[in-house]
């Protein structure tokens, strides 16, 4: 499959069958977590900022909350579970 590369908010999207604009990475996570959508209230972290990052390992799901308290409190620290 071919994707013609948009940019949407600064991230990379693609199209959907339906026409609109759709992120790559939102796709790349609801495969990652098995979501159909990304649920309300989540939201999709760039483990290493950079937002043009789509690899899985890149993207984690966060709560809204906690993803506000990562990026503006910080006060939280969000460590990559490893895998046994
Ligand atoms: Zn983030």
């Amino acid at each position: 499959m071919k994707f013609k590369i948009f940019k949407k908010k600064g991230y990379q999207a693609y199209k959907t069958k339906d026409g609109n604009r759709k992120t790559i990475y939102s796709r790349v996570a609801e495969k990652k977590y098995k979501y159909e959508h990304i649920p309300k209230g989540f939201i999709i972290h760039h483990i290493d900022g950079n937002k043009n990052n789509n690899r899985s390992k890149n993207l984690m799901l966060l709560h809204q909350k906690d993803h506000y308290r990562l990026h503006v409190k910080k006060d939280i620290k969000i460590e990559e579970v490893k895998k046994k």
